[in-house]
């Protein structure tokens, strides 16, 4: 087994000084909460702008680019593209997998135009119905299977739908915000090094809980308030996770899509390939079983107790696969990561799936405020903006055009 380096991914991003005015609303954190309110605040008329502490998009739908051994000469597609580029000199091939989540369940959204707007997305081919077989790991394979379950994904990788949701939107990426401080009605956001990033009239926070607590308390705000409690009890909820992506040599059941449950180690395996079918010019460039492996939170949590390394945890689980499927050939580690605040843990929150302050104009969404997976947050973002489109977004946007 060999852990290889990964390929870093750069991604649209503009300079501060285009986003150094007062905007309408500054957006902190572009995961899917993030994209989809700067979708719907554009669309709105509001000047937006997201901003956001890693490279790319996607939050915990990101993507990794990983090199796999490139297909046996017979299977090369003669159409390449800049998503699958095969070097016939180390005869490798780069792949965009999804580090996070691959694909999300349509069926828990609650609002009757973001179904609509989803909707839209897979007719535009930005969304694509993904239908896989999902088997309990240990299952015996000649058993008849479940009903196929059926998901929504974007191809190569989760993160092409957030790119989409975002176009058009100012970003500025690589960026965390550390502090934001209201003095008189306007929003100042500051960064690491207490440099201005943006100005804005309103602010929506959309990281998890524990990173927004963070800057809740460093900003000062909500303090003692029935918010920040909120807040400090949902950050105590979070699991974290690792997850490691492998090439095998050998094709496991080709039926399965998802291994999910029943295992000490591992909480999901999920063929990435399987989806890859779905893409045409992976199709063509792809040979290889790959895989995603999901650990268990319980054990996540212990490993971290006991200090083992991101690598060492990943062995652990390439050793649990293989062990269950009786793999003995060399299985390559393509990537591997720690989710130290991978999911959400549901619990006795009752609130509404979104939090706003009208007096001071800052909102905060994002999946823990809803069911904890990808329909909580694009839930939780669409309940913030319809109530923040009707308290202030169209009477703002009314009285300037009555202005104007
Ligand atoms: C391994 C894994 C598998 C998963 N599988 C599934 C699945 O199959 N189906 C499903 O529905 N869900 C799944 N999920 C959960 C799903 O990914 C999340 O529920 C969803 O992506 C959360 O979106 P979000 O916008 O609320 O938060 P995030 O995606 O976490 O977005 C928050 C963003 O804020 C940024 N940020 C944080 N603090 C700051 C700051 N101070 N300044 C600037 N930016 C900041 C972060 O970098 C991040 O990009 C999975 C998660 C993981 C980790």
């Amino acid at each position: 087994m060999s852990l290889e380096s990964e390929v870093p991914v750069a991604e649209e991003a503009v300079s501060r000084e285009t986003a150094a005015e007062c905007v309408d609303v500054a957006i902190v954190g572009a995961g899917t909460a993030g994209c989809l309110m700067a979708n719907l605040l554009q669309e709105a008329g509001a000047n937006c702008v997201l901003i956001e502490k890693s490279r790319g998009l996607g939050g915990r739908c990101s993507r990794r680019r990983v090199s796999i051994a490139a297909p046996s000469s017979g299977q090369l597609s003669r159409k390449r593209n800049k998503n699958s580029l095969s070097n016939s000199q180390n005869e490798t091939t780069q792949l965009s997998i999804d580090l996070g989540a691959a694909s999300f369940s349509p069926e828990s959204i609650k609002h009757k135009t973001l179904e609509d707007r989803i909707h839209n997305w897979q007719e535009a081919g930005i969304l694509t119905s993904w239908r896989y077989q999902t088997c309990h790991f240990g299952f015996e394979v000649f058993e008849p299977f479940e009903e196929p379950t059926h998901g929504l994904t974007a191809l190569p990788s989760m993160n092409t739908w957030h790119k989409h949701m975002a176009a058009g939107v100012k970003q500025i990426t690589a960026c965390r915000v550390c502090q934001i401080e209201k003095v008189s009605s306007v929003w100042y956001l500051y960064d690491e090094e207490g440099e201005l990033i943006v100005m804005a009239n309103k602010v929506v926070i959309t990281s998890p809980a524990e990173q927004t607590l963070g800057l809740l308390t460093a900003s000062g705000l909500f303090e003692e308030s029935l918010e920040y409690q909120r807040v400090k009890a949902a950050s105590e909820m979070s699991l974290g996770q690792y997850v490691c992506a492998i090439e095998t040599p050998s094709l496991l059941d080709h039926r399965v899509g998802v291994y999910q449950g029943g295992h000490g180690i591992l909480a999901k395996a999920t063929r990435l390939s399987h989806k890859g079918i779905l893409h045409e010019t992976a199709n063509h460039n792809i040979d290889k079983d790959i895989w995603m492996l999901e650990s268990n939170y319980q054990w996540a949590k212990a490993q971290e107790q006991e200090g083992v390394s991101q690598e060492e945890a990943a062995l652990e689980l390439v050793q649990a696969f293989c062990s269950q499927f009786a793999i003995h050939d060399p299985v390559r580690i393509l990537t591997s990561h720690y989710w130290r605040l991978a999911r959400h843990k549901m619990g006795s929150d009752t609130g509404p799936s979104y939090i706003l302050d009208t007096d001071s104009n800052l909102g905060i969404c994002g999946d823990w405020l809803d069911s904890g997976d990808i329909a909580g947050a694009l839930n939780s973002a669409q309940s913030l903006f319809n109530v923040m489109n009707q308290k202030f977004i169209s009477d703002e946007l009314n009285q300037q055009e009555e202005r104007a």
